[in-house]
């Protein structure tokens, strides 16, 4: 038996927005501001799992093949600044109604198959600079990423020589 991983399912953002995305932000923020996530790791969690064993990553997985949802266009449209999670992020201001859908059921799945689920809503984000400082300033809206999610993605998270690394492990097609 392998060691439990640390799992989530999140969206991908593809790689040209992610660059767009990149320019922005170098643009938009000075160096003080935060720490920002590199571009590879800009993504969108749907379900946080925690440390999950073999076994259960294959009941996870079994019940995450089941799901038939629609592919939907995520616009990102909006901005924050969470002071108490020191995170700056990237969001949409009218979250739609698929993405809303796949996270409940994700989110549904694992908590019947006993990962602990934050009774927080969720609150679809794209996390862009850690450690911000107190005083970040946000900018103005008017900017706006729009593209197609066609699938899901099961990630495991590796921290390592200093590193948060994501390994996709599986991933399943919106209808
Ligand atoms: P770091 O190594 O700095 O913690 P990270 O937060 O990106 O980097 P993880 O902690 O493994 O890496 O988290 C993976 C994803 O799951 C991230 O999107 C993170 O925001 C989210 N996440 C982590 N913990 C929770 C939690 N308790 N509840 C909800 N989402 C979480
Ligand atoms: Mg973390």
């Amino acid at each position: 038996m392998s060691e439990p991983k640390r799992l989530f399912f999140a969206l991908e953002i593809p790689p040209a927005i992610q660059q767009q995305v990149m320019q922005w932000r170098a643009a938009q923020f000075d160096p003080q501001a935060g720490r920002p996530v590199a571009a590879a790791n800009l993504h969108l969690t749907l379900a946080f799992l925690g440390e999950i064993s073999e076994q259960k990553q294959q009941t996870l997985m079994t019940l995450a093949g089941r799901i038939q949802q629609p592919a939907f266009t995520l616009t990102l449209d909006d901005a924050g600044h969470w002071p108490r999670s020191q995170v700056v992020w990237l969001g949409c201001r009218k979250p739609p109604r698929g993405l809303l859908q796949l996270a409940n059921l994700l989110r549904a799945q694992a908590a019947r198959s006993g990962c602990y689920q934050s009774p927080q809503p969720f609150h679809p984000h794209v996390t862009l600079l850690r450690n911000a400082a107190n005083t970040v300033s946000i900018p103005a809206p008017g900017f706006h990423w729009a593209f197609p999610v066609t699938e899901f993605v099961l990630y495991a998270s590796q921290f390592s020589q200093g590193r948060t690394h994501y390994q996709p492990l599986a991933r399943w097609s919106l209808v």
